[in-house]
């Protein structure tokens, strides 16, 4: 029951809408994340960096990614099956969170930050879901930054219409 609550409160507007909203993280800007302290940086990964269940880097944003793991701390925190979280560093090149708890979860963040030894205002997430990574990020303190999803048609339908229903929320929000 408690999880059906965290899920609600989840869709409070302070958490369900980034800070910022991107195309992809090629359009993420390295001095204004400096300037605003930034140090670490948690990856999404499926529609994020690769298509729903890809196994490499998706090719219009491999030169951004591999500037921005240069620039910052760099880990993934994905909601995938335990078997394929363990493959995802061979996939990305860079460490990906073992926890059992998922995001929207407090305790998913908290181990990527244990990971990047840095705080919450440190840090930034970057998900192209509002209702998982986006909400959890924003509850958990982080900079949130909210992608548009790389190739839509790659994932399951429930998750497309998750999606349209957190659109339709965010509309009304924004009204
Ligand atoms: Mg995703």
């Amino acid at each position: 029951m408690d999880k059906i609550y965290f899920y609600l409160d989840c869709l409070k507007p302070k958490y369900l809408i980034p800070n910022l909203q991107l195309k992809n993280i090629s359009d993420i800007d390295i001095d204004f994340l400096k300037q605003i302290g930034i140090k670490g940086l948690i990856f999404d990964v499926d529609n994020t960096l690769a298509p729903y269940h890809g196994t490499g880097l998706d090719q219009c944003i491999e030169q951004s990614f591999l500037e921005l793991t240069q620039k910052f701390n760099s880990c993934i925190l994905s909601n995938t099956s335990s078997e394929r979280r363990k493959k995802l560093e061979e996939y990305f090149g860079i460490h990906a969170i073992q926890t059992p708890i998922k995001k929207p979860f407090s305790g998913a963040f908290e181990a990527a930050l244990d990971y990047l030894e840095t705080n919450p205002s440190e840090t930034a997430m970057i998900d192209d879901r509002l209702w998982t990574g986006i909400a959890g990020a924003n509850q958990a303190g982080l900079f949130t930054i909210k992608v548009e999803p790389l190739a839509m048609m790659s994932e399951p339908f429930r998750h497309t219409l998750v999606r349209i229903f957190e659109t339709i929320v965010c509309k009304a929000y924004r009204k």
